[in-house]
């Protein structure tokens, strides 16, 4: 006879884990007990025979649910004198003395178990589509308040019915103490309506899928959100949707029955299928087939595709009476907007964009997008994480004394909340540049706070920015909390943020290579491509690449034709230039020669004209001398387009000119000559060789001075992040380079480089920070 006591942390509440526990004890003729810690942690005690615990820990680990991982499992075993008669789960977090549950899964697949029973004609869920189980199943989006129990999700208005009830507190079925199963009986309903509320009659599924085919234009309320939907198949349909949501060019992810509808039109590799079929079912970036047997309009210019599997009942139920390989399925957001997931809402916004609503009566109470992954140098990064994974935390490499809450940058934001040796960050929240969209910023932050309980902050992290929204709530909340208001510079934010990614330790320094669109300086100056050195605690700027002229301002990030003159202006007589411009790229302006001449005039006097070290805004501007794109329609149009024409180019023997020079203490790539270099050599290769030249080049160029700095300084990694860490080719690149030299490299790997991770960075610098 022995006893183990057996004490294991990892997302192991709130999962249907103490009834997996159970079935392995019982199977294993043990007895004792399992409950759940204050910390997230599970605490087990068994008695039996050695070899029966022996077995019932290969099993804990072996028949472990899928979604369920361990950070740390302790066994200690003691002497045989509990005398336990039985085994038992401990409830006594159901009651009002609860020991608080502090890791709120995030929303799971439905699992496989359930799928079987939804396609299971005998089952009493047959073709339900809100099945779920203990495992599986939406959970952050529907938790109103804790402890977790049903009266605290947006299930409350739906009792159990006695068959439900039965299975709910049966400790050996699958849905014991699940808080959001319901069957056709006792659950939500899903309605088929036309844009005037009327209902129509019959399956809403099964019309569905007929009137999708037809090429009508969908609205699809999910479980954490709204999509537009609309068929692949059929260009007129989706100009059609791109005409109604004035959406020219933006790709549109994909919805995809299962693995081998997919593989019809794009290649999966191993880690990709992975990805694709994980419980967190991101949306993951494929390279679509050529030619590629869907419309164009997908996703024009790029050559990748979003594809994602279906991720609850309805969508799978929907996938079974549909007949095609794929369906369009995009956020119905509008730009700028935050996601709206009431039905009332979207009878108002989508009047005029879809022809039919299929609605459902759960109320969505946090709004989660689809998460976004893509495979960059043989590893998965996010370039969105939201549904899925979050709010499962970041383990950070020091225990903070200070909580602290990060209210992110102003695009494509998330905000976070730090406490102890964890960061948590919100879904995705999109751009930060409405009163609703500064709305839903707090509402997401006070949402995380409440269900992860974290108390007062001490501290308030928020960009450096005078003037982004962000700062509003980063100000009241620092008021509310009596809390440090700590400002943190965007790049040193992106440098912190691929740190902690990597968990570099509070004393450690990294050089950075920081590339993206823009950030606000330490000095006021619009940043973007950046070298520095340094750690959480400060950093300083050794490099960054040539700062060029944006005549006009921000107009110069939209026609690219602008920016282009800008980097090109002095490089060539006036005349010169402004032939090439006038005959060759007009469509990078708004209004033809005229402003062609007012660009001159703006460069000449040095009005309007800030200057910028952007890479974004370089590649859009080689994007336009390649005759790639020349207007952006969506956030990154121009970069991402220049990637994907790169992708047809080769190495070749060319090379441009790639200069380093030294000014006022700072290493400074030469970028006007490098443009130059390839309008000279325009004629003599193809344009994307010239593409492939211009990244890989420009690439050298920023690990080149990342390198120096670093043999310089004593330092040895290199970390590199940004937006501009999403391309595939710059990364592999850089990567190479610095390992050249035997330095170690680091790129994110659990929050997106982009500005999606600003607010890790955040956190942890304001952690760090003496008050
Ligand atoms: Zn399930
Ligand atoms: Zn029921």
């Amino acid at each position: 006879m022995a006893r183990a006591f057996i004490n294991i942390s990892g997302l192991v509440q709130g999962i249907g884990f103490r009834p997996f526990i159970y079935r392995i004890a019982v199977r294993n003729g043990l007895r004792g007990y399992v409950r759940n810690l204050g910390d997230a942690g599970v605490e087990i005690d068994v008695e039996g025979e050695r070899s029966s615990i022996e077995a019932f820990l290969v099993d804990l680990h072996e028949k472990k649910p899928p979604i369920v991982f361990y950070t740390k499992v302790d066994v200690g075993w003691l002497v045989a004198k509990a005398g336990y008669s039985e085994f038992n789960i401990d409830m006594s977090d159901l009651g009002k003395r609860a020991v608080k549950l502090s890791i709120i899964p995030p929303d799971i697949t439905v699992c496989p178990d359930c799928l079987e029973e939804i396609f299971d004609p005998a089952n009493r869920h047959h073709l339900y589509p809100f099945t779920c189980c203990a495992i599986c199943g939406p959970r952050l989006t529907t938790i109103t308040d804790l402890p977790y129990d049903r009266e605290r999700t947006t299930m409350e208005i739906f009792p159990l019915c006695p068959d439900c009830g039965r299975e709910y507190w049966d400790p050996l079925d699958r849905r014991f103490n699940a808080q959001t199963i319901c069957c056709p009986t006792c659950g939500p309903r899903m309605t088929l309506y036309t844009t005037e509320r009327e209902v129509v009659e019959g399956d809403p599924l099964v019309n569905a899928a007929r009137l999708l085919e037809e090429g009508s234009i969908f609205a699809i309320k999910g479980i954490g959100g709204i999509h537009l939907a609309v068929k692949t198949t059929d260009d007129d349909s989706i100009l059609r949707l791109r005409e109604r949501r004035r959406k020219p060019g933006k790709p549109f992810a994909l919805m995809s029955e299962d693995i081998e509808a997919v593989e019809g039109f794009a290649h999966i590799g191993e880690k990709e299928r992975e990805l694709l079929t994980s419980y967190a079912r991101p949306i993951v970036a494929l390279k679509k087939r050529a030619p590629f047997p869907l419309s164009e309009y997908i996703s024009p210019g790029l050559h990748t595709v979003g594809v994602m599997l279906p991720y609850s009942g309805i969508h799978q139920i929907l996938f079974h009476y549909f007949n095609e390989s794929a369906l369009v399925m995009t956020s119905a957001n509008y730009p700028g907007e935050p996601m709206f997931t009431s039905n009332d809402v979207a009878f108002g916004k989508l009047r005029g964009t879809v022809d039919y609503l299929l609605l459902h009566d759960r109320v969505i109470h946090a709004r989660c997008d689809d998460s976004v992954v893509r495979i960059v140098d043989n590893a998965p990064l996010f370039l969105r994480r939201t549904r899925g994974y979050v709010p499962m935390p970041i383990d950070l490499p020091f225990t903070s004394e200070r909580t602290v809450v990060s209210v992110g940058p102003e695009l494509t934001s998330t905000a976070a909340l730090l406490k102890m040796n964890r960061c948590y960050l919100t879904q995705h929240l999109g751009d930060i540049e409405s009163p609703e969209a500064v709305d839903f910023l707090e509402e997401a932050i006070r949402h995380l706070v409440k269900v992860l309980r974290g108390g007062r902050a001490d501290a308030i992290a928020c960009d450096l920015h005078p003037q982004f929204l962000s700062r509003s709530v980063a100000e009241r909340l620092a008021e509310e909390n009596d809390a440090q208001l700590v400002e943190v510079q965007h790049h040193h934010a992106h440098l912190a943020s691929v740190m902690a990614d990597n968990g570099l330790k509070p004393d450690t320094e990294t050089v950075g290579i920081i590339c993206d669109g823009y950030g606000y300086g330490s000095d006021g100056e619009a940043w973007g491509g950046e070298i520095l050195v340094g750690g959480y605690n400060g950093f300083k700027r050794a490099g960054h690449v040539e700062r060029q002229p944006m005549p006009g301002g921000d107009i110069a990030s939209i026609r690219y034709g602008r920016m282009l003159q800008g980097i090109l202006y002095g490089s060539m007589p006036d005349k010169d230039l402004r032939h090439l411009l006038t005959e060759n790229y007009l469509d990078g302006y708004g209004q033809g020669e005229k402003e062609v001449d007012t660009v001159f005039s703006q460069l000449e006097k040095r009005i309007y004209t800030p200057w910028t070290a952007s890479v974004g805004r370089l590649l859009d501007a080689v994007s336009c001398l390649l005759g790639v794109s020349n207007t952006r329609t969506y956030e990154g149009e121009g970069a991402m387009k220049l990637e994907a024409f790169a992708t047809q180019g080769k190495p070749g023997s060319t090379s441009l000119p790639v200069e380093i020079v030294e000014k006022g203490g700072s290493l400074v790539l030469k970028t006007t000559q490098m443009v130059k270099g390839v309008l000279d050599l325009l004629g003599e290769t193809s344009k994307a060789n010239l593409a492939y030249r211009f990244q890989a080049d420009l690439s050298e160029g920023l690990a080149e001075m990342a390198v120096r700095t670093a043999l310089s300084e004593g330092i040895k990694t290199v970390a590199f992040s940004g937006g501009v860490a999403n391309n595939h080719m710059i990364t592999e690149t850089i990567r190479r380079r610095v390992e050249t030299h035997g330095l170690k490299f680091l790129r994110h790997r659990k929050v997106p480089a982009g500005d999606g991770g600003i607010s890790l960075g955040q956190a942890v610098v304001a952690a760090l920070r003496e008050s």
